[in-house]
């Protein structure tokens, strides 16, 4: 593990233009349940299609906004663990770090890391049936209505985050498309890479001859593509990457080929 971990560090100190994507799996370590993992995942004890589609909102409104006040609640009591720090002290070393990630939690920019391309929305906002968008829970604090009423339209508000069956924002996809294919490293952290069209993300690193490192405790449908599997949790493999790195002059390592891409 040691020497993997030398061999990742020795491809990040050379990168210029470096992406980190992330899953529910780096927050884990801060409290905040993944969605897949069979014994502790959200999805085996709840529907996804009754919580986190538009066609369970519209079915029972109430009961999708209650259960999204119950996770919120519990997202806003977390902080950044070992992982997410590590992943924003990257930025201490190389010139440019671009964080894509699935998590709506908003830990990243919370860990200090400066360029955050949210995927899936983040909690703090919320949207209407209506359109309209860019509201925070102090635009509806006086309401007593479950779900609120937009105070523009009237229309209910709902979580302002992707659901199942929604297109991603357009901007996020189109930078994170970009970014990846023009990425000359990827650090994967803890995505099963099963939900789509965010998975292909480390396919457009590999494409285009980036290395692909990847953190997680369980092999993924990534590990068939990654470079350097490091097997283990995040918070606590990535706070020793950025040791090593911290230790390397770029362009001394000799593990692996010179990124490129
Ligand atoms: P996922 O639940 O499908 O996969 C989680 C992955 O994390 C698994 O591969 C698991 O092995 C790995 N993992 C578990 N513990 C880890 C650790 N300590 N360190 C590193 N990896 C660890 O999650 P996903 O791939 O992100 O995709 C599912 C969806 O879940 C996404 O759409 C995302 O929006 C949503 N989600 C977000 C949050 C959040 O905002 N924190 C939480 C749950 C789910």
């Amino acid at each position: 593990m040691e020497q993997l971990i030398r061999r990742a560090a020795g491809i990040l100190a050379r990168s210029q233009r470096l992406v980190v994507f992330t899953g529910a799996g780096v927050s884990k370590e801060s409290g905040i349940p993944t969605f897949r993992e069979a014994q502790e995942g959200l999805w085996a004890r709840y529907d996804p299609g009754e919580l986190a589609t538009m066609e369970g909102f519209r079915r029972n409104p109430r009961r999708v906004w209650e259960w999204y006040a119950y996770r919120f609640g519990r997202i806003e009591q977390v902080t950044p663990n070992p992982g997410h720090r590590a992943i924003a002290a990257l930025e201490r070393y190389l010139p440019r770090v671009v964080v894509i990630t699935q998590n709506i939690d908003d830990l990243h920019r919370a860990a200090g890391s400066s360029d955050v391309i949210e995927l899936h929305g983040n909690w703090r906002y919320y949207k209407c049936l209506g359109g309209h968008t860019g509201f925070t829970r102090a635009d509806f604090a006086d309401q007593t209505d479950v779900p609120p009423r937009c105070p523009r339209c009237g229309a209910l508000l709902r979580p302002d985050v992707v659901w199942f069956g929604e297109m991603l924002p357009a901007e996020a996809i189109e930078r994170a498309f970009a970014e990846s294919s023009t990425c000359d490293a990827m650090l994967v952290v803890g995505t099963s890479g099963l939900v789509q069209p965010a998975a292909s993300l480390p396919l457009y690193a590999h494409r285009a001859g980036s290395p692909v490192i990847e953190v997680n405790p369980n092999p993924s449908d990534i590990t068939p593509l990654a470079d350097i599997f490091l097997q283990g949790p995040a918070g606590q493999v990535l706070p020793k990457v950025v040791d090593t790195l911290a230790t390397i002059t770029p362009g001394q390592e000799t593990g692996f080929p010179a990124a490129c891409g």
